[in-house]
């Protein structure tokens, strides 16, 4: 259903050898083997990983600018993760970004099928199935022209194409211009801490997650500055999660979460 694109998010499977030999907790260090990874699977935790580590950043930005948002706060974080990737990736890596976190909605909807739940109308967050559509059609609206072949193949039925053009403009204008006001313009300190706590649960995807947390916190240390200060924490939490904590300004990224996206 959709051409994996392998690799994209590059250089993550070529370790350096001071990541190839972390420290598990009181076990063997995990040695990283090319050959033995699927790279198919590695690319598509990688890409989870990162979208959700934004979709927490998003929550992060809503609580400490603080943004006003009219609406679910869940849904503008999901608006997030299609602005930025957008902006930072190419469109290959952002497309598989997107596309990746999308598929792994739909197989939380289809599980939850499965177990004969009810649907979390409830919830504060939409349902898994408009999450994917919603996520397919904002990547699509960033460039009608050109990703077409990606809204086909991804199923998002034509009476919802014709307004993603017009959505993605909205997100842009929306999250595109608090980018704007937390550029960075000048050196300065980071603004985002990490706290890691790496226990790799003997589990190479999760060391693969944790090398796209850094490089992600170092790309936003970068690129903005903001007034406030946000501390991502790396650490085990007994439930494969990520959660961002309101008026502390902490992003718990859990070392469980990486495993949730590795299907067989
Ligand atoms: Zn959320």
């Amino acid at each position: 259903m959709h051409k994996f694109l392998i690799l994209l998010l590059s250089g993550l499977l070529i370790t350096t050898a001071a990541d190839a030999k972390k420290q598990t907790k009181g076990g063997d260090p995990i040695t990283i083997n090319e050959e033995d990874l699927d790279s198919e699977t590695m690319s598509y935790v990688e890409a989870n990983v990162l979208a959700t580590m934004y979709h927490e950043f998003a929550h992060a930005l809503i609580d400490m600018m603080p943004l006003p948002v009219f609406g679910r706060e869940e849904d503008a974080a999901d608006t997030f993760v299609v602005v930025i990737t957008d902006e930072f990736f190419s469109p290959e890596q952002a497309e598989q970004i997107t596309w990746a976190s999308a598929d792994q909605y739909a197989r939380d909807h289809e599980e939850a099928e499965k177990k004969g739940w009810e649907l979390a109308v409830w919830d504060t967050h939409s349902l898994d199935l408009q999450r994917y559509y919603n996520l397919i059609c904002l990547y699509y609206g960033g460039d009608v022209e050109n990703r077409d072949d990606f809204a086909e193949e991804n199923g998002l039925p034509s009476d919802r194409a014709q307004t993603c053009e017009e959505e993605r403009e909205l997100a842009e204008g929306s999250w595109g211009s608090v980018l704007e006001d937390i550029k960075r313009t000048q050196a300065g300190p980071d603004w985002i801490t990490l706290d890691e706590d790496v226990d790799t649960l003997g589990n190479q995807y999760v060391l693969a997650a944790h090398n796209v947390i850094r490089k992600e916190v170092a790309r936003l240390n970068k690129r903005f500055a903001p007034d406030f200060e946000v501390k991502v924490v790396i650490e085990n939490c007994n439930q494969e999660n990520a959660f961002y904590s309101p008026g502390e300004g902490i992003i718990t990224m859990c070392n469980e979460l990486a495993r949730s996206y590795v299907h067989d």
